[in-house]
């Protein structure tokens, strides 16, 4: 599917591809030099050959998969590989992939500013943002001016204008919590106006009163894999109405009530108002406090940390997050996770009886 489109892309709008790894890249850099940008969360299920062996059985999945993916040929279809600084694993993959992956084509790399807003943060971003689009540019051929960098990143504000309101008015929306990150990951791959398109049809369908009345549950996590966790989730009669997965609602971009008019500023700015993340060293103060609005917001009632097993960023923030939601009262369920194509039966028991603790503790079971 993903290696078609690829191919429609190239031979109808003459666009290069390049993967992504995750999490955060300026996306709007990539579409405003024509690239498509195509994520590559692993993929899930079992590494696609050997070559996973070649890194410790402690590196998380995403890696060890992404190595496997790409020494077994699956990124014939793209022009080069974007690695974001998120953590050790993905930066030691960028050294990796080309010598034991076979990886043949140009390794992008793209470095963070950590913690909060400072003005040697900012600055160094913008530097990085320069540096990051002249390789861009080198790649697809062509060296976006600031109007068309304006332009995508107004294209990628509106897209995630779309995202969060259908998040955020979940139960108005007749779509199972399956269908919904469906639609909302097919950004992963799809040309950005394609994709608002496609939201802005799922937002057409938002009925006037809700329609939803799954018990409301909040996740927070990395990646929504497997997809069957969701199925277990509706059929036991839950509803996710907050949503904080690194790779859906944490990248969410905020529009700022006075952005600068440099694009490269624009961007860095940007960076400093994302949902916080542990992958981009947010403070876990500024990340309790967002999860609190969240979860007030979607009015949930129990919290599920979904995390990827071995995963460090997102682990280091799994006892502060499990406590902190236990003092108010919320029951919390942790579900760790190696990439799996399937959910084991033993985590959809899990799911299921959480599920029925938080109905009993809402006096709805
Ligand atoms: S799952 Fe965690 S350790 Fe693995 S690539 Fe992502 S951030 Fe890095």
């Amino acid at each position: 599917m993903r290696a078609s489109y690829i191919r429609e892309q190239r031979e109808r709008f003459g666009r290069r591809a390049v993967a992504v790894l995750p999490v955060h890249y300026p996306k709007p850099l990539l579409t405003a030099a024509g690239l498509l940008a195509v994520e590559l969360w692993g993929p899930p299920g079992p590494p696609r050959g050997s070559d996973a062996g070649r890194l410790q059985p402690y590196v998380c999945a995403i890696v060890r998969n992404a190595l496997a993916f790409m020494a077994s040929g699956g990124l014939a279809a793209v022009d080069g590989v974007l690695f974001p600084h998120t953590c050790d694993s993905i930066q030691g993959l960028a050294t990796l992939a080309p010598d034991f992956g076979g990886l043949d084509k140009p390794a992008l790399r793209y470095q963070h500013a950590r913690g909060e807003r400072r003005p040697s943060a900012v600055a160094f971003l913008v530097d990085e943002l320069r540096l990051l689009a002249d390789a861009l540019a080198a790649l697809s051929g062509r060296a976006p001016d600031g109007a068309a960098i304006d332009a995508a990143i107004e294209l990628h504000l509106r897209i995630d204008d779309r995202r969060r309101a259908l998040l955020r008015e979940r139960r108005r929306l007749p779509h199972t919590d399956r269908e919904l990150y469906a639609l909302l990951r097919r950004g992963e791959y799809l040309w950005p106006a394609d994709h608002l398109a496609e939201l802005e049809a799922a937002a057409a369908q938002l009925q006037p009163a809700p329609v939803q009345r799954g018990t409301p549950i909040m996740i927070t996590g990395y990646v929504p894999e497997p997809a069957a966790l969701l199925d277990v989730l509706g059929a036991a009669g839950a509803l996710v109405v907050a949503d904080d997965y690194a790779g859906i609602g944490r990248r969410l971009l905020p529009r700022l009530a006075a952005p600068p008019s440099d694009p490269f500023a624009h961007l860095a700015e940007l960076a400093f108002v994302t949902p916080p993340c542990p992958t981009r060293g947010d403070s876990q103060a500024r990340r309790l406090r967002h999860l609190d609005a969240l979860f007030d917001q979607g009015q949930a009632a129990g919290v599920i940390i979904h995390v990827v097993k071995f995963c460090e960023p997102e682990l280091f923030d799994v006892p502060a997050i499990h406590q902190h939601f236990a003092a108010r009262g919320a029951p919390v369920l942790v579900i760790e996770g190696e990439l799996e194509s399937e959910l084991s039966g033993q985590a959809a028991t899990r799911l299921e009886a959480f599920v029925e603790m938080v109905q009993q503790a809402r006096g709805t079971a």
